[in-house]
């Protein structure tokens, strides 16, 4: 019943840089992996407060829209000096007037955010991305699978590559952000990586585990 037999699933979103991170991650399974997007579907309101619940929300409805199963990302940025903030409300601090987004702005926010917390001092800007992936069937039924990456928050920002904070963000035991590194390495897949390094890798591979089985 809750299988992955047709080697057919629907990426319930619709976000560039998450939608080029997944058909990557995928690429080795041989999978036809469609976005939301490709099938026209509206985004849904993100009302939960968890990263759970939202990505419930969004792999649900792709998956009933479409009568496939569906695999959604709930990520976010979680910051230690900031009690936790932005958190579920990550893409939101991006968000202008206008509707659209500007994470130049976000970064800024979250930046001026730490300064009036006083976190000036490396070991005082601490955090962590959260990925949660939801593996989701039409008939309600959810597999859940979390990755986190820690690292601390640096300022200005480095780096052209990734997208949303990535330049703000270096990953413990680096010394590139993820604006500095290429795709592969922020997977974790360049040479001489021991395991997946991001957050949305780390979920991935919990994913690929369960569900996938070997590449
Ligand atoms: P949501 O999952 O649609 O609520 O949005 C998550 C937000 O977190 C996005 O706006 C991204 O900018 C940010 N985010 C999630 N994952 C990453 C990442 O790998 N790099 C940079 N920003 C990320």
């Amino acid at each position: 019943m809750h299988h992955l037999n047709d080697k057919k699933i629907v990426v319930a979103s619709h976000n560039e840089g998450k939608l080029r991170e997944f058909s990557e991650l995928m690429g080795p399974f041989g999978f036809e992996a469609k976005s939301a997007r490709e099938y026209g579907l509206p985004e849904p309101d993100e009302t939960g407060t968890t990263f759970e619940q939202n990505a419930y929300i969004k792999a649900l409805a792709a998956a009933q829209a479409t009568g496939l199963p569906a695999l959604s990302d709930d990520s976010g940025l979680v910051v230690d000096a900031l009690n936790g903030q932005p958190g579920v409300y990550t893409a939101n601090w991006a968000e202008k007037p206008d509707g659209t987004r500007d994470f130049a702005m976000a970064m800024q926010k979250t930046e001026d955010a730490l300064r009036a917390a006083g976190a000036v001092q490396p070991a005082d800007r601490t955090g962590r991305f959260v990925a949660v992936i939801c593996l989701a069937w039409p008939d309600g039924h959810a597999e859940y699978f979390r990755g986190e990456a820690e690292g601390k928050l640096v300022w200005p920002p480095r780096g052209q590559l990734g997208f949303g904070y990535d330049p703000v963000f270096l990953p413990d035991g680096h010394l590139r952000t993820f604006g500095e590194m290429p795709a592969s390495e922020k997977h974790g897949w360049a040479p001489g990586q021991p395991e997946a390094l991001s957050h949305r890798a780390r979920a991935f591979q919990k994913f690929a585990r369960a569900r996938l089985g070997s590449p």
